[in-house]
């Protein structure tokens, strides 16, 4: 299988192209036509680091982007400021040539004017995310997407899983739901399958 036949846009294929990615990983090649297929389907997959879980679930947010419209459609959440840059970085990258394609990050310190209620994609921690979406500088209502990289973090139930859960009571019934984690340990599946019901799994 190649990216070609995975239906990305044809200028979203080029940016993949630019990266100098030749062949869809084998995370990739599995999880891109589940995340990828309509109606969209939760996902839970796990896959070590370093496999190219992050090309996936950035292939995915990109392609939902409908590009005539200026609300936040995809967020993913991260659990540090510095794994947040670099998905940023990411997403800028492979939506390279797609011009009307917004993206924004949002961590502590970041910008807090109404700027990111325009962004298509915003990544960012979910302390921060939920508090601007709290105070209505960021607006959930026509959610495509919600990702939780490295989500055995993001769903710890002493650590980021409460605010994830109110982020994601926010978000409309439609949002596809979408976690990615190196690891899933018992209790984070538990709660895994809750936050992400009727997911599609995978694990490599
Ligand atoms: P990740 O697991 O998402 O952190 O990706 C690990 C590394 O693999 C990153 O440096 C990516 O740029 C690279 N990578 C991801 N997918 C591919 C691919 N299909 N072909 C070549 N390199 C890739």
């Amino acid at each position: 299988k190649s990216f070609q036949d995975l239906g990305l846009p044809p200028l979203l294929l080029k940016g993949v192209v630019m990266m100098r990615y030749n062949k869809p990983s084998k995370i990739q090649e599995r999880a891109l036509p589940l995340l990828l297929s309509n109606p969209p389907r939760n996902m839970i997959a796990q896959s070590q680091s370093g496999t190219g879980k992050t090309a996936a679930f950035v292939l995915n947010m990109i392609s939902r982007v409908i590009p005539t419209v200026e609300t936040t459609q995809c967020i993913c959440l991260c659990p540090s400021r510095e794994l947040a840059r670099q998905n940023v970085d990411i997403v800028k990258s492979m939506g390279k040539y797609l011009d009307y394609l917004t993206v924004d990050l949002a961590v502590p310190g970041t910008m807090e004017g109404n700027a990111l209620q325009k962004k298509q994609i915003v990544v960012g921690t979910p302390g921060r995310i939920f508090e601007l979406a709290r105070k209505k500088k960021l607006d959930l209502s026509k959610l495509q997407v919600l990702v939780l990289d490295e989500a055995d973090n993001m769903l710890e139930s002493g650590g980021m899983g409460p605010t994830s859960l109110r982020i994601k009571n926010l978000v409309p019934a439609s949002t596809q739901i979408v976690l990615f984690s190196a690891t899933f340990p018992d209790e984070v599946a538990k709660f895994a399958d809750k936050f992400c019901p009727n997911a599609n799994t995978l694990r490599l």
